[in-house]
């Protein structure tokens, strides 16, 4: 831990300026690394961890922000004095409806499912649409792969067919017999990833062989918390040994993506979008109507018959709200 000390004189001019609401030169920048609470961790260039707390009305703060901060000194906390722009930002919703940040600047959201439970290619479909919204690249992982036989066999190649055909990497993973397990590390490399996926399908188990000393950290973060907060969910970014950034937040393992209007939706099916414009009506449903481009594509082969299922879902629960 990074123990700079501050002279009397610096520690009055930066609560001075603190006060003054001044932006101030000689801040260092940094990455959160650790939210909760009231409190986060940053992490500067060096790699040295500073917990801070927030310069007030400084908005919304979620792991991977960039931030310029004060450093924590050998009798303060730090202070996080401003976030720079996000390229994203992933939100779920908290209690009473309010938007609550996760994760900021994600490259990747990993979609996890498993052969057991079954997959849900509607929710699936659902992360992809809240990822291309984000924007950012959707990773999916069939997880346990050990238990393949013939009874799941299909739904293993329905995955793999409908989402290599509109350019999702899928990796067949096993957390048992380290089956790719590389390949998912090769494919969060030099990004960072965040895993979602309905409970059950072994995200946890995932996270500990992307990061074996997570639970350490874990529950380091949450002794540290005591103080103050009565916040149980801790988020963290992670630097994996392979490569990449991992950002964990058990609260958002779980979570199921809110979709708010048909643009927004639209944009998690581009391969149906090609072929809008071609269909003899304007307003097609895609349904029963003559001359339907998009079921055309579908017979050709073109286009996956349950991803326009999806789509037509997702308009039917979009106008039910
Ligand atoms: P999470 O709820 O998504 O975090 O899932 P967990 O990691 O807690 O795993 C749920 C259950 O699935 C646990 O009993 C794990 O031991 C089991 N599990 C996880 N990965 C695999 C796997 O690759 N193969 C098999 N057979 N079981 C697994
Ligand atoms: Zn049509």
């Amino acid at each position: 831990m990074n123990k700079r000390r501050l002279s009397k004189n610096q520690q009055r001019r930066i609560a001075h300026n603190l006060e003054q609401n001044v932006e101030i030169d000689d801040a260092s920048e940094g990455i959160i690394i650790n939210h909760y609470g009231k409190q986060v961790t940053v992490e500067d260039s060096e790699h040295h961890t500073h917990r801070c707390r927030l310069r007030q009305n400084l908005g919304d703060i979620a792991c991977g922000d960039r931030v310029s901060f004060y450093p924590q000194t050998e009798k303060e906390h730090g202070v996080v004095l401003a976030i720079h722009p996000r390229s994203n930002l992933l939100q779920k919703t908290g209690f009473g409806g309010k938007a609550k940040p996760v994760a900021a600047n994600i490259d990747q959201v990993v979609v996890v499912c498993s052969i057991s439970p079954e997959p849900n290619l509607y929710l699936i479909d659902r992360y992809i649409v809240a990822t291309e919204n984000l924007p950012a690249k959707t990773v999916i992982v069939l997880n346990k792969i050990d238990l393949l036989d013939e009874n799941n066999q299909a739904i293993k190649d329905q995955i793999i067919q409908t989402y290599s055909k509109i350019g999702i990497d899928v990796v067949q993973t096993s957390t048992r017999t380290g089956e790719g397990i590389d390949d998912l590390k090769a494919l969060l490399n030099n990004r960072t990833s965040i895993l979602v996926g309905l409970s059950g399908v072994g995200k946890s188990s995932i996270i500990n062989e992307l990061i074996p000393d997570c639970n350490a950290a874990v529950g380091e973060v949450s002794a540290a918390s005591m103080e103050g907060t009565h916040t149980t969910t801790v988020s963290s970014l992670y630097h994996m040994a392979s490569g990449g950034e991992l950002i964990d937040s058990p609260g958002v393992r779980d979570f199921t993506p809110c979709i708010s209007d048909k643009e927004q939706i639209l944009r998690g099916f581009t391969e149906l979008r090609k072929h809008f414009g071609q269909c003899k009506f304007n307003d097609c449903k895609h349904e029963t109507e003559p001359g339907c481009a998009v079921r055309d594509a579908i017979e050709n082969n073109e286009m996956d018959a349950l991803r326009l299922q999806s789509y037509q879902h997702m308009l039917r629960d979009l106008e039910e709200v």
